[in-house]
């Protein structure tokens, strides 16, 4: 089964040591048991013991220290990183935060030029520090280009930054709160090192009301050396964007671990109440929520480990990660909240109770589309991609599914965060002729409607530049991509062609339901309304292939619960 059952941990690893970390990450929880997990999270009490097993375990140091700078078993290695980052999401999120915002942080000083804080970084993640990324501020959100954190020159490679940031992770404890800002009466960019400790950083509150600490900070006439700078000009800019890229794709893995735990939850309690002389199970419209909660989580995932792939396989020859990351960042997580939607349809009044894993995970999965860049910024960002996916192939060697012990080396050297609209893709035609299913051949009739939109019916140029329009035309977008990307894994993975069809039996609805909103828009022409018609189709029917599905699903029953 390709979910996540920590009780039945399988996946596989090159190395000993990856395998111990995952195992002892599920120790950890299930030593803890649901009920102090539920106790820690009502009481919103900082996870020191979970920073203390990873001190102890040495996990973050293994974990996020690029080869060459820690141990040899240490290494940035997309392919356990994910799972790490699902885990921790399926145990909770504000776990998953702590550990993702330290992701972030160190994104600026591993792709720096300074390689004393480089060694320093090394040196406090094996001491058990964590991390802290400090790029929002309170009045811009996502326009960093405001930023007013400023460096001031005072003397020969000296400066004081003043300003402040909002929204910080770990700005609390981080032994280094990576710090973006600009040179003093310029528009170039800089990183630097900032630590809270210092009486200079002012830690002024908590801005959530969680486990986690969510800083607002102010700097105020800050010391800083050339030995703190960690990026300037483009440099900076281009760690900040390459960061992001890095770390908003751990958002999906986030979500994936947080809907297959509410799943088992809601399989379980659903399976075993009788209402009417009947299990809740046995309700159609409950199998059909449970069907369809499955077929997009098993996708999300499919999809997720796709774009894993993609991004180790990076180099500045092949930036497709660059599509395939925001996908994930964008589509993953509101699919996440989709099938918690589902879930929640069918415990009902079960998913209040403060007791149930479920009860966070409704909550905290809608977190996950709104961080590292919203649902717009990153679908305005995939249209960028839209002429070329479709209308200007490349040819590339495949892209293996990759679970070798390598270092992601170009993640840290990624280059200019620019030339998007030069980025070409291979032809997605062949992972589409790969399967002949009744609804992945549905699906390509629809998305060869919405080509045909694009090349005859084309958007105008006030059409390109009014957002939400531009919004609705990127949904169907994402769909293929996604859909693409689906195929390619659910092959690598021998997906049953059952669960490939039920996936894409989701896939019709929503590219009709997103063609519905294309049609609405106000500036839609007639033409193409009749081509959004023209996606509205119906999945095909097959009782006997969802029969089968949805068997699988029920099977899940009892497969997992956390130890008390
Ligand atoms: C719990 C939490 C933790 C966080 N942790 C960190 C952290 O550790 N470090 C850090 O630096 N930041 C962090 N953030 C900030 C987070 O990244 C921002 O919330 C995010 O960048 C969006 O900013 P905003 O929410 O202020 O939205 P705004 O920027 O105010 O956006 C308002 C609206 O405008 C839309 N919009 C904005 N720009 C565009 C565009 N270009 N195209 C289309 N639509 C657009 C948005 O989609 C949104 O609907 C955190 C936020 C939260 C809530």
């Amino acid at each position: 089964m390709i979910l996540l059952n920590p009780k039945k941990h399988s996946r596989e690893y090159p190395d000993a040591r990856s395998t111990e970390v995952m195992r002892k990450t599920i120790e950890f929880f299930e030593r803890k048991g649901k009920r102090k997990l539920k106790e820690d999270d009502h009481a919103r009490v900082w996870y020191a013991d979970f920073l203390e097993f990873v001190k102890r375990e040495r996990i973050f140091a293994t974990m996020l220290t690029p080869a060459g700078h820690g141990d040899p078993a240490s290494r940035w290695d997309t392919w356990r990183i994910c799972e790490f980052a699902e885990i921790l999401g399926f145990y909770g999120l504000q776990y998953w935060y702590t550990w993702q915002v330290s992701v972030l942080g160190l994104g600026p000083i591993w792709m720096s030029r300074n390689e004393a804080l480089k060694q320093r970084a090394a040196g406090l993640l094996e001491d058990g520090a964590i991390f802290a990324f400090g790029l929002s501020e309170r009045e811009h959100g996502a326009d960093v280009y405001s930023t007013e954190m400023t460096l001031t020159p005072v003397g020969e490679g000296v400066y004081t930054a003043s300003g402040g940031k909002y929204y910080i992770g770990n700005a609390n404890e981080a032994a280094i709160v990576s710090t973006f800002g600009k040179l003093a009466g310029t528009d170039h960019y800089v990183f630097f090192a900032a630590a809270p400790r210092h009486a200079r950083f002012e830690l002024v509150k908590n801005i959530v009301n969680s486990q986690n600490y969510v800083a607002q900070y102010n700097l105020r006439e800050y010391p800083i050396t050339e030995a703190d700078i960690l990026s300037k000009g483009d440099e900076a800019w281009n760690a900040a964007l390459n960061t992001v890229n890095i770390g908003k794709f751990n958002l999906g893995w986030a979500s994936i671990g947080i809907c297959t735990h509410a799943l088992y939850e809601a399989i379980n309690h659903a399976s075993a109440r009788r209402l009417y002389g009947m299990f809740v199970t046995d309700f159609p419209h409950v199998k059909r929520m449970f069907t369809d909660a499955y077929a997009r989580l098993v996708a999300m995932k499919l999809v997720a480990l796709r774009a894993a792939d993609y991004m180790r396989s990076a180099s500045p020859e092949d930036r497709r990660y660059l599509l395939y990351n925001p996908v994930v960042k964008m589509k993953v997580t509101t699919q996440g909240e989709e099938v918690i939607d589902l879930l929640w349809d069918v415990i009902a009044a079960k998913g209040f109770e403060k007791d149930m894993y479920f009860e966070m995970a409704a909550r905290d999965i809608r977190a996950l589309p709104k961080l590292e860049g919203t649902v717009h910024v990153n679908i305005a960002l995939i249209v960028k991609f839209m002429p070329n996916y479709f209308f200007d192939h490349a040819d590339y060697a495949a892209v293996p599914k990759r679970d070798d012990a390598a270092n992601d080396d170009f993640l840290f050297d990624q280059g200019p965060a620019k030339g998007l609209g030069q980025i070409r893709f291979h032809d997605p035609a062949p992972a589409f002729a790969s399967y002949d299913l009744p609804n992945v051949n549905l699906f390509e009739e629809q998305t060869a409607v919405f080509r045909e939109l694009l090349a005859t019916a084309t958007p105008s140029a006030d059409q390109r530049k009014d957002i939400d329009f531009v919004m609705a035309v990127g949904e169907i977008f994402v769909c293929l991509v996604y859909a693409q990307l689906v195929l390619e894994n659910a092959r690598l993975y021998r997906l049953s062609e059952d669960l490939v069809d039920q996936i894409f039996d989701c896939l019709v609805r929503d590219v009709s339901r997103y063609a519905v909103q294309l049609y609405g828009k106000p500036s839609t022409t007639a033409q193409q309304m009749d081509h959004c018609l023209r996606m509205i189709r119906k999945p095909a029917v097959d009782d006997a292939r969802y029969q089968r599905v949805w068997a699988e699903v029920h099977a899940l029953a009892g497969a997992y619960e956390m130890n008390p």
